[in-house]
């Protein structure tokens, strides 16, 4: 290889240096940057069509070709001793936060945890002083947090001997203020232009299309058909659905889209490890995630309302960058907690409309906040919390009984019925079995609606 220059595939550093001295300003490095996405993301994406087909983005390349020369410009040296530095500074962390895997093992203190939501990782488990206690061990189904460090989850013991260090630190520093100077302007440059490419892009509807700051020009025009498939599937029957399931959502997109969304996938990742490194960093990521795109979403309703529609391993990957990112920042996740509830009501229905399970939806992310004291009071007084969530339950039900209950009953009127013959001997007796064992299981439920419809009168006029 002597004596060939030093092309952006071999060397990050060279790349990293010249975004460095042409990306001054944020303005700067956003058409840098997306110039070199659209040159790039091209080259590290691969169609597979052994053993099943498949499209995938090349981890290596995307990684020596875009995070390493971005991480380079944040540092603004080579990363690995950059990241360090960054990570050196941080504050002793307050909360252990880890993101429970599928499968993990967690450990609930049947004596000092407040309620059974709050539980430890097993690291931090075993540096408590509950492992002397009254425990539950359990396996986690993934997506729920370690609990090690909020006070608001432990009667006693709260912290365990690594997470106590972070406990005498002031909470009130803002981590941002440590940076230095140049680095949180790159800093800040970076998550706004990351984070909005991602999030446009994982939110993306159009098929033959790409955001119009991308200029990404192809020699060929090749379409795919992407099908996505759903919770009740296997790869294997993805072509074919069941009789009571609906059928899969299927769409022809051009192979640019499918490159540039599955690479904000991956991007998305790497805001989560950036997030991890640096505290500093990880607030900017917070106040970027909040600040107002136009007058009435910002970037976090956005993903919150688009959540139901989006492919599972992206709803995975925001979900953890909200757990790595906001739910670690005590402003951060305060202020979730006020869109999460601005938006609920919405984000339950999509919910409710979605074939996925509860797990991978971000409504099972209300465990994370509703539980925790001081937010709740915050909510209730603030946000009428009890009303949205009462009202979005009520919402739910109300259509539920009046429209599809009384179908039912209809239906149920008159079925299988004896009617009388004359002339002719009846000789096997009429079918009567069906009638009696759906009234019989439909019975507990009358109950329940005569109660509700004597509770509150508005519900007897509804039904027309
Ligand atoms: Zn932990
Ligand atoms: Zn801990
Ligand atoms: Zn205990």
């Amino acid at each position: 290889m002597k004596g060939n220059p030093p092309s952006p595939e071999s060397d990050f550093s060279e790349l990293g240096k010249t975004w460095l001295k042409r990306g001054k300003s944020a303005k700067d490095f956003r058409s840098i940057f997306m110039n070199h996405l659209s040159e790039n993301v091209f080259k590290c994406f691969e169609m597979h069509s052994v053993p099943n087909s498949k499209a995938l983005i090349n981890e290596q390349k995307c990684q020596r070709m875009i995070f390493l020369p971005l991480e380079y410009y944040i540092c603004g040296e080579d990363p690995i001793i950059g990241l360090q530095k960054l990570q050196s500074a941080n504050s002793p962390s307050q909360l252990c936060g880890k993101v429970f895997k599928n499968g993990e093992p967690t450990y609930s203190c049947r004596e000092c945890g407040y309620d059974n939501t709050c539980v430890l990782c097993i690291d931090c488990f075993q540096k408590s002083i509950h492992k002397n206690h009254h425990y539950k061990m359990n396996t986690s189904q993934g997506g729920g947090v370690c609990d090690c460090g909020d006070v608001e989850a432990w009667k006693d013991g709260h912290a365990c001997e690594v997470h106590q260090q972070g406990q005498d630190e002031d909470m009130d520093e803002d981590p941002v203020s440590k940076l230095p100077g140049d680095l949180l302007v790159r800093g800040s440059a970076v998550c706004d232009v990351v984070l909005k490419y991602c999030i446009d892009l994982i939110c993306w509807e159009k098929t033959d299309e790409l955001p119009g700051y991308l200029n990404v020009s192809c020699n060929e025009d090749i379409f795919a058909t992407m099908l996505f498939n759903d919770e009740v599937h296997t790869y294997e029957e993805s072509g074919t659905s069941g009789p009571s399931r609906k059928p899969l959502k299927c769409r022809v997109m051009h192979h640019k889209v499918i490159a540039h969304q599955i690479f904000a996938v991956q991007m998305l990742g790497w805001l989560n490890k950036i997030a991890v490194h640096s505290d500093g960093l990880r607030r900017i990521l917070c106040n970027t995630v909040l600040e107002s795109k136009d007058e009435d979403t910002d970037l976090l309703g956005r993903v919150l309302l688009a959540d139901s529609t989006l492919w599972k391993v992206a709803r995975a990957h925001t979900h953890k960058l909200f757990m790595n990112t906001m739910f670690m920042d005590p402003v951060g996740k305060k202020a979730f907690a006020i869109h999460f509830t601005k938006h609920y009501n919405n984000i339950q229905k999509d919910f409710v409309d979605d074939d996925h399970e509860h797990i991978v939806s971000v409504t099972s992310l209300s465990v994370q906040l509703f539980t925790v004291p001081t937010i709740a009071r915050m909510l209730i007084l603030d946000h009428d919390v009890l009303e949205v969530i009462l009202g979005s339950f009520m919402d739910h039900l109300r259509p539920a009984i009046n429209d599809k209950f009384f179908e039912l009953l209809k239906c149920m009127q008159g079925m299988d019925m004896t009617t009388r013959k004359t002339g002719r001997h009846i000789e096997t007796e009429p079918d009567w079995e069906a009638a009696f064992s759906l009234q019989f299981r439909v019975m507990p439920v009358y109950t329940l609606v005569f109660d509700w419809c004597a509770s509150d009168v508005s519900s007897m006029c509804y039904y027309k």
